[in-house]
């Protein structure tokens, strides 16, 4: 290993878990070897050589000042980063500590709006038997260092963990062990959310261990106290506090209040159906275009967390959404209450996240400043309110629920403390105000006393020498001195002791001068300890009242979040739903919250529930059916999250959960979603939904062959009816399932009305009860522009298939027409020559023989060998268990291969 410098820097490198490790080289951190490289490519520092000892290494460096920045970006790409500070030994020696690793679930400088969590996840199987059983329950928690958020949950299924860890979209997961040794666990992960996954040690996981981690973090009683007796729960938190101090951040302090939360009242939303509905983020992966995205008008970080919470959390209490409601239609109707009332929260900060900061001693003067500014905000926004219309909605009893008069002491006492405009160190002085602190006071009398000897001395030494040019300053070489002018040099008296010649002049300096310099300097290092004592006591009392702070700033963010509420119900002309009991969802001139912000769109009329309990939505490809039903769900769950909705009317019985799934050929688009996933989704629907939960279902059954994909979807629909008795819409493309409505009782058809005239399709997205007629997939062809001869071949073609399920194959110039008979069995064709068909007839004849013949005719006709490996590959296809994506690449192969032997490409002219 190295020597010197490097060699430091490799072996604290190799004692930490860090990926990149920052040392402390004088005023810049710096970087070697590897991790200069590493640092070089995703920074674009520019990296150079470091000879040590007679080698050389790669070197980066960045200025002590701006870390931050670059530990952010770093951070942000999935690095964690160890920060090694240089310290001094008493006898001078220079050394280097890590400090702390900073990892993306603990960067405490975090500038995003976001909440930025740290989760945890723990195995029930793991605990009990100590090996890799990862059986449930699963302990859950979540700390948000910035804002000193920590709650802690448990629930039963791997799903029901899946759907918390969407919801948290943690930064950072800290997997127990068992968990981390879980493909299936991992993969979904992966797949579902952008957080970095750590290996904690496993230690740290054990509920004997975590447990005493709670009690010395939040104090003895607190688990009693908030009544959680899980032990995964609290083993999961007992790791992520344990993290928590291994990196050093030290905001444990600021977790003043471990929150146990159980989603007793909360509408079942799983990971699928969030990301189904696009609620925070399109199936893209983008914010812009989800429901999160359209309707935030929070003008505070706070409060755009949470209505972040309340969208991917709807409730299933009537009564606390009628308050929201309540709320919402005020606000929504004073429109200069309301503005005002959005101009005073965006002139305060997030408290929340400065609490933590106070706690982790981070705060500065000015931070403490913007505490006294938003806590000031909550006075002023209860008189705002008590003076308008708003008087009399839930917002009052928001704004009274922190102690006002508490409130009103930390603001005045921080305001009168901090000066007017304090430096962002705490170091160099002037953090407070004059009339703070007696002793400082004196300080300051006396300091300024000094200064001002000095600013009348220039004046004193011209009137009583009889000099012009004379000026008194001050510099870090020579400290204060008095400059007089080359031509009065020599006629300065002899107490003045000469330091330094320059061109124009010299310096001199005085004994008193050099008194009242030692003095000043003196008065400054004092001055400068007092106020970091004074300064770091006041922080501490800050820190003492984040309960009170958090309490302010959740206020704030409640009354934020429904002003956003409100603010978009005015700007749509959105309607307040009627929350009844279980039972049925009327919508009245209902609309897509998100497409009917960037289209003329069509409202539609929607009622679920009693004797329509499950609607069979058909309409051909493109006409509005997921658009229909997405539109069903997100308003029911608009209305539950305490929203106004797009409707005329809405009478919404509250729904105990939501559920939605998409077939996975309209997932091909992602490339994520296999048939065996989409019948993994389908039976966790069949598991989980109730009676009073609304499923979605849309071509369900599609990733497969036609007559597998009918009986599922058959199979599913009456088990939906007859035994889970759900409210659910189920769009499908085949029409056979129409046929259901007249067997079962609650099953009703819906179609999307299309207008066609002279064989041209208007989409008219208009919902009308009863089946649609027939497939208008050929007429969306024709509209896309496929060329006219192709268009009368498919209308053709696609009559004769419904008469007689057989076609003639047209192979053009000079050869013969192939008889091809389509296969419901297997969604294939099967072909012979036409005369030879002619014999059996597919309407009358045993396919098993038609098949059989004209197979045999095919090996009559000598097929080359590459087309028989072709056939032969196809015949060993098994379609269930091949993604549409291989199955696509796989016929890609077989043209090319068959193009290579010359056999006749497809005819694509028609
Ligand atoms: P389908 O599921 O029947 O294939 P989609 O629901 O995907 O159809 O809708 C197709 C297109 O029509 C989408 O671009 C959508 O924005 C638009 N659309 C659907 N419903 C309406 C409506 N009611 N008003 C206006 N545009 C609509
Ligand atoms: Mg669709």
């Amino acid at each position: 290993m190295a020597d010197g410098i490097v060699g430091e820097f490799l072996s604290l490198k190799a004692d930490s878990d860090a990926d990149l490790l920052a040392m402390q080289c004088g005023d810049f951190y710096e970087f070697f070897a590897d991790d200069a490289e590493t640092v070089g490519d995703v920074l674009d520092l520019a990296v150079s050589q470091k000879s040590s000892h007679g080698s050389s290494y790669p070197m980066a460096g960045v200025p002590l000042s701006e870390l931050t920045p670059y530990l952010k970006a770093l951070v942000e790409r999935g690095y964690r980063v160890a920060v090694a500070d240089q310290r001094e030994t008493d006898n001078g020696e220079i050394y280097r500590e890590i400090v702390r690793t900073v990892t993306p679930g603990t960067l405490l400088e975090t500038t995003d709006a976001a909440a930025q969590y740290l989760a945890g996840i723990v195995a029930a199987g793991t605990v009990a038997t100590g090996d890799d059983n990862t059986d449930g329950p699963y302990g859950l928690a979540f700390a948000d260092v910035t804002t000193g958020r920590f709650l802690l949950t448990e629930v039963e299924t791997i799903d029901d963990a899946h759907a918390e860890l969407y919801r948290f979209a943690p930064a950072e997961l800290l997997p127990g062990p068992g968990l981390r040794n879980d493909d299936d666990f991992l993969s979904r992960i992966r797949e579902d959310l952008d957080s970095s996954v750590t290996l904690h040690e496993t230690n740290a996981f054990a509920p004997g261990r975590a447990t005493h981690a709670i009690r010395s973090t939040f104090g003895e009683e607190t688990l009693d106290s908030i009544g959680v007796d899980s032990t995964v729960a609290i083993a999961a938190a007992g790791a992520v506090l344990s993290y928590v101090d291994a990196t050093g951040v030290g905001v444990t302090q600021s977790m003043t209040r471990l929150q146990a939360y159980a989603d007793d009242s909360g509408v079942a939303l799983d990971a699928t159906t969030q990301r189904n509905l696009e609620l925070v983020e399109t199936m893209r992966g983008d914010r812009s275009g989800s429901l999160f995205e359209t309707i935030d008008h929070t003008v505070t970080a706070p409060g755009t967390r949470l209505l972040r919470e309340w969208l991917t959390r709807p409730s299933c209490d009537r009564a606390a959404l009628q308050r929201r409601h309540d709320a919402v239609e005020a606000l929504a109707s004073a429109a200069l209450a309301r503005d005002r009332i959005r101009d005073r929260l965006s002139g305060g900060y997030d408290l929340e996240r400065l609490a933590s900061m106070a706690a982790s001693g981070s705060a500065n003067a000015r931070d403490l400043t913007s505490v006294a500014t938003t806590l000031s905000i909550l006075p002023q926004l209860a008189d705002d309110i008590a003076d308008t219309e708003l008087a009399d909605s839930p917002l009052s009893a928001i704004v009274d629920r922190p102690d006002r008069q508490a409130t009103e002491a930390l603001a005045a006492e921080l305001e009168a403390a901090i000066a007017e405009e304090p430096p962002a160190t705490v170091t160099q002085g002037g953090l407070f105000a004059y009339g703070y602190d007696d002793e400082l006071d004196e300080l300051i009398d006396e300091h300024d006393g000094a200064l001002e000897w000095i600013n009348g001395l220039a004046d004193r030494v011209k009137r009583q020498y009889g000099l012009t040019h004379v000026t008194v300053d001050r510099n870090t070489t020579d400290g204060y001195y008095i400059q007089v002018g080359k031509s009065e040099a020599d006629d300065v008296p002899d107490s003045f002791t000469h330091v330094k010649t320059l061109k124009n002049s010299k310096r001199f300096v005085t004994d008193e001068l050099a008194e009242r310099e030692r003095q000043i300097l003196r008065l400054e290092e004092v001055r400068g300890e007092l106020e970091r004592e004074l300064f770091e006591e006041l922080r501490e009392r800050v820190a003492d009242r984040s309960a009170l702070l958090q309490d302010v700033g959740r206020a704030l963010a409640e009354i934020d979040a429904l002003a956003s509420f409100g603010t978009h119900a005015a700007k749509r002309g959105w309607t307040r739903p009627t929350l009844t009991e279980p039972g049925t969802i009327e919508i009245e001139a209902g609309r897509h919250p998100v497409v009917e912000t960037t289209t003329e769109f069509v409202p539609n009329d929607l009622r679920l529930g009693g004797d329509r309990r499950l609607l069979l939505v058909t309409g051909p490809n493109m006409s509005g059916k997921s658009t229909y039903m997405r539109q069903a769900a997100l308003i029911t769950l608009l209305a539950q999250a305490g929203s106004f909705v797009p409707a005329r009317e809405a009478t919404i019985g509250v729904v105990d959960g939501i559920y939605t799934r998409v077939g996975a050929l309209d997932e091909l688009a992602q490339g994520r979603s296999t048939f065996m996933v989409e019948m993994q989704e389908l039976s966790n629907i069949l598991h989980s939904a109730t009676e009073e939960s609304l499923v979605i279902l849309d071509e369900v059954g599609r990733g497969t062959a036609t007559y597998d994909g009918i009986s599922i979807a058959w199979a599913a629909t009456e088990y939906l009816h007859n035994e889970i008795r759900a409210k659910t819409l189920f769009a499908t493309h085949y029409h056979e399932l129409t046929t259901l409505a007249e067997h079962l009782p609650r099953v009703e058809n819906v179609h999307i009305d299309v207008d066609e005239r002279d064989g041209d399709v208007t989409f008219l997205r208009t919902v009308r009860d009863g089946p649609t007629d027939r497939s208008y997939g050929v007429h969306v062809a024709d509209l896309a522009g496929v060329p006219a001869p192709v268009v009368d071949r498919a209308g053709d073609v696609l009559d004769r298939l419904r008469e007689e399920k057989a076609i003639e194959a047209r192979g053009g110039e000079g050869s013969e027409p192939v008889q091809a008979v389509f296969d419901l069995a297997s969604g294939q064709f099967t072909t012979g020559r036409a005369e030879a068909a002619t014999n059996g007839g597919p309407a009358g004849g045993d396919r098993e023989t038609d098949r059989q013949e004209s197979n045999e005719k095919k090996s009559n006709a000598g097929l080359d060998p590459e087309a028989e490996s072709v056939v032969a590959e196809l015949a060993g296809i098994d379609v269930n268990e091949t993604s549409p994506i291989e199955l696509m690449a796989k016929v890609q192969s077989w043209q090319e291969s068959l193009e290579d032997t010359g056999a006749e490409p497809p005819d694509r002219s028609g």
